[in-house]
């Protein structure tokens, strides 16, 4: 430990929530490192301990106010620990935070990250609390910041914030505020960048990606951009709304070829009276008929989505619809949820009427079904060669590298950690519902 007033103490980030939340952990480790304080590895190292939280399920939520009360203890025995809360979850509770986990000294929304460093500065030189939930319509550029990103060869890049749907059940729009692009200049810099400094891999981050527009660049017009930039040899893009789903999308999808053949498309429910009570701005036969035009401009493309179960006053009828979809569309992997009521929500006016042990039976069953087709479209890979770029060691043990196909699927395969940032191309012997095992072949042509 060391003195924060200095400028020289350590921090330490925990991140709860998705990819968005990952990377604003990243930007918030930079803005610190930008003052000259080093990363702590644990909380009783640290000088200033952020938790970036996720509001999106009420869960989420509530895990953050008990870990808050884990730190008290460190709080009391040194006061001039610095605590803050960050995030959804901030933004939606705001002041109270004070007043329900006293120990706290900043609240930071979203999107007011560049504000930590003036924050901190209030707290320590004034010993006061700091408060700030701007939406920043500008807080998009961090252009010029230094971004601490997680070690290995994968990076995020933001290039749109926030929502203006109107999802029933969902907080996004409340605690994110309005869409807001970066500049397609900003992009192609930042992702030359990226690969200047030794990324492979780029994942383009928005709540609503496809909704991507710089003037008359939409999110199709920037990928193809950033094939300019030879080094990065994989794109992703996250989270595509089906509703924005365009072909030239698509395309972009087929003529890149630095664009992965995976999408990550949340349906929410195979049910068309439950989507129209989502307001999701589709049904089923208009999602299918996207999955047709992937499917048949990519053949081999990889698909996820979300599935919300248990939304107020979900038949079992509707229930079963969704079992149906997922045998439908046969998809490559399902995150899947149990409805939680949020705070300010529209469907918070809506009977629920579906009890939770019923619920946590939906959720099973979704789970149950999705396993067997995953293992089937696992299965139909074993004896191919996947192109896999290597992320770190695996977990089950030395000798034992991970990575990620082009289709996003998890290979685990025996090799030296010397290779962590290569791509090598594993030949697969094994096919689990969640990963994939091999061993690496010789690379075509050797
Ligand atoms: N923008 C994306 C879309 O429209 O599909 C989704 C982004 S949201 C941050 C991630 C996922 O959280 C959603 O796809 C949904 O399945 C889930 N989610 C959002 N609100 C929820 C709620 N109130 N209860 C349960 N799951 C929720
Ligand atoms: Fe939430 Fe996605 Fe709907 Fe926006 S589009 S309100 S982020 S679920």
């Amino acid at each position: 430990m060391s003195d924060p007033a200095a400028g020289v103490g350590r921090y330490l980030i925990q991140t709860w929530g998705c990819q968005m939340n990952s990377h604003d952990s990243e930007k918030l480790a930079g803005l610190l490192e930008e003052r000259g304080y080093l990363p702590a590895d644990s909380p009783a190292e640290a000088d200033i301990i952020l938790l970036n939280t996720c509001s999106i399920r009420e869960k989420a939520a509530e895990k953050v106010f008990s870990h808050l009360g884990t730190l008290r203890p460190l709080k009391e025995a040194r006061p001039s620990l610095v605590i803050g809360v960050c995030g959804c979850v901030a933004q939606q509770e705001g002041e109270s935070i004070f007043r329900r986990a006293g120990l706290v000294d900043i609240v930071l929304g979203p999107r007011a990250i560049e504000s930590l460093p003036a924050m901190l500065e209030q707290v320590l030189r004034e010993r006061a609390r700091a408060l700030d939930l701007a939406r920043r319509e500008d807080s998009i550029a961090f252009e010029g910041r230094r971004v601490r990103r997680a070690p290995g060869p994968r990076a995020y890049l933001t290039v749109m914030e926030g929502c203006n749907k109107t999802c029933t059940y969902c907080i996004v729009p409340t605690t994110r505020g309005r869409e807001t692009s970066k500049r397609a200049e900003a992009v192609l810099q930042e992702t030359r960048d990226l690969a200047e400094a030794g990324y492979r891999e780029v994942e383009l981050l928005g709540q609503n990606v496809n909704a991507y527009r710089d003037g008359r660049t939409h999110l199709g017009d920037l990928l193809c951009m950033l094939q300019e930039v030879p080094d990065i040899r994989r794109l992703r893009f996250t989270t595509s709304h089906p509703a924005h789903l365009s072909l030239e999308i698509i395309h972009a999808i087929r003529e890149c070829p630095t664009v992965c053949e995976h999408l990550h498309l949340p349906v929410q429910s195979g049910s068309d009276s439950v989507l129209e009570r989502m307001r999701r701005g589709y049904n089923s036969s208009r999602y299918l008929d996207r999955v047709d035009k992937l499917r048949t401009h990519v053949p081999d493309i990889a698909l996820s989505t979300d599935i919300i179960v248990g939304y107020p006053g979900e038949t079992r009828a509707e229930f079963q619809e969704t079992l149906d979809f997922l045998q439908k569309v046969k998809f490559d992997q399902v995150y899947s949820f149990i409805y939680s009521p949020r705070p300010g929500t529209t469907a918070l006016d809506e009977q629920d009427g579906v009890p939770a042990a019923e619920k946590q039976a939906r959720l099973a069953q979704i789970q149950s079904v999705q396993q067997e087709i995953q293992l089937g479209r696992n299965r139909s890979l074993l004896g191919s060669r996947l192109e896999v770029l290597v992320d770190g060691a695996a977990r089950r043990g030395r000798g034992q590298l991970k990575g990620r196909s082009r289709s996003n699927r998890v290979v685990n395969f025996p090799g030296d950690f010397h290779r962590v940032g290569e791509f090598v191309q594993v030949f697969i012997e094994s096919a689990g519902a969640n990963s994939l095992e091999g061993r690496i072949a010789p690379a075509p042509g050797a």
